[in-house]
């Protein structure tokens, strides 16, 4: 099953996908996570889109197109993947056409409050990349990572200005998408509002 995750910020793509990789038996790549895992290693690319991370701007299309060309071709995304963030553009949408072919791209509907809420209440592992949420999805001893035990940080692009900013550059530069993959009979929307095991079954319900 070849995937694209497609939605706004924080509208629980990175949840569901980790959930789903094990239903489909395939890997989930999350392009913010190798974004931020460069970061974290102060690889040279790292170095090149710490500052747009953290502002909530999208790295240029070469640099992220290379990045995504070069997972793909791992055995391990031979049978099928998630995409999860990517693409984000036009650009790369064309791009993505002459690396694979695509099953379905699933678009996660969910209206401005609710977005807002999740990705302010957002917490994270630094070192697994472990998602929670200070209301709908809180650690056992708050603040502090389940598995790991270390604590908890919030992404520098959850605090408010770079939440409004991703907000704009989604509209502006990832939403035309959702017409682009409408229109190759590729799109299944998907309601995102129910919780996390909700809308992972109606997801795999669209998709059977
Ligand atoms: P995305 O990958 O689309 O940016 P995430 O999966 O990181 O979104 O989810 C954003 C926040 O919302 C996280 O704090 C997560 O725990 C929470 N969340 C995800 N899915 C749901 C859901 N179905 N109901 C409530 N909260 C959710
Ligand atoms: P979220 O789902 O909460 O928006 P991601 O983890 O998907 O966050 O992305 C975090 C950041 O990584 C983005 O705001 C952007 O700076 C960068 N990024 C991720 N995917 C792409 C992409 N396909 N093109 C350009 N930049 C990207």
């Amino acid at each position: 099953m070849k995937l694209v995750f497609l939605g706004p910020p924080g509208a629980g793509k990175g949840t569901i996908a980790a959930k789903a990789k094990d239903v489909y038996s395939i890997p989930h790549i999350s392009t913010g996570d190798l974004f931020r895992d460069n970061i974290k290693r102060e690889t040279e690319l790292g170095k090149k889109v710490k500052a747009i991370l953290a502002a909530g701007d999208l790295v240029p299309d070469e640099v992220t197109i290379a990045m995504v060309k070069d997972r793909l071709a791992s055995d391990d995304a031979s049978n099928g993947f998630i995409l999860d963030g990517f693409p984000r553009t036009i650009a790369q949408a064309d791009a993505l056409e002459t690396i694979s072919s695509l099953d379905k791209v699933v678009n996660f509907v969910l209206d401005k409050e609710d977005i807002i809420r999740r990705l302010s209440g957002r917490r994270v592992c630094k070192s697994t990349g472990r998602t929670y949420h200070i209301l709908y999805n809180p650690p056992k001893v708050e603040g502090i990572d389940d598995e790991t035990g270390e604590p908890l940080i919030q992404r520098d692009d959850d605090k408010e200005e770079a939440i409004r900013n991703r907000l704009e550059v989604y509209e502006a530069s990832t939403a035309p998408l959702i017409s682009y993959y409408r229109e190759k009979g590729l799109l299944v929307d998907i309601d995102a509002s129910a919780s996390p095991d909700e809308v992972l079954k109606s997801m795999v319900d669209a998709l059977r």
